[in-house]
């Protein structure tokens, strides 16, 4: 039975409610990973000398204090953003990153 039009309708199902949240995070995600794709190519670090050579895939990393780890549960559209991710190459500049300032 459907209650939600009335008074103390019940609502959604708490399953039905997580799942949008999670389609909400995968669309955030993926707009946002394509911009940082988009601008970054294939490592950010490439061609800075400094910063050794690049080896391996491309990947998502989030950068220093917004590490994964550290920002569990917050909100996708603040957590995922372009300014605080960049693409990094996996064997090379993503793993020093994480090694770097775990
Ligand atoms: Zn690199």
């Amino acid at each position: 039975m459907d209650t939600r039009g009335l008074l103390f309708g019940k609502g959604e199902k708490r399953s039905t409610e997580k799942a949008g949240a999670k389609r909400h995070e995968r669309d955030a995600i993926s707009t946002v990973r394509a911009h940082v794709a988009a601008r970054d190519g294939r490592c950010r670090l490439a061609g800075v000398a400094s910063m050794g050579a690049c080896s391996g895939p491309p990947e998502w990393a989030h950068i220093s204090e917004h590490k994964r780890t550290r920002t569990m549960k917050q909100d996708p559209s603040r957590l995922h953003a372009a300014a605080i991710t960049a693409m990094l190459c996996r064997d090379g500049h993503h793993y020093a990153h994480d090694k770097g300032s775990g």
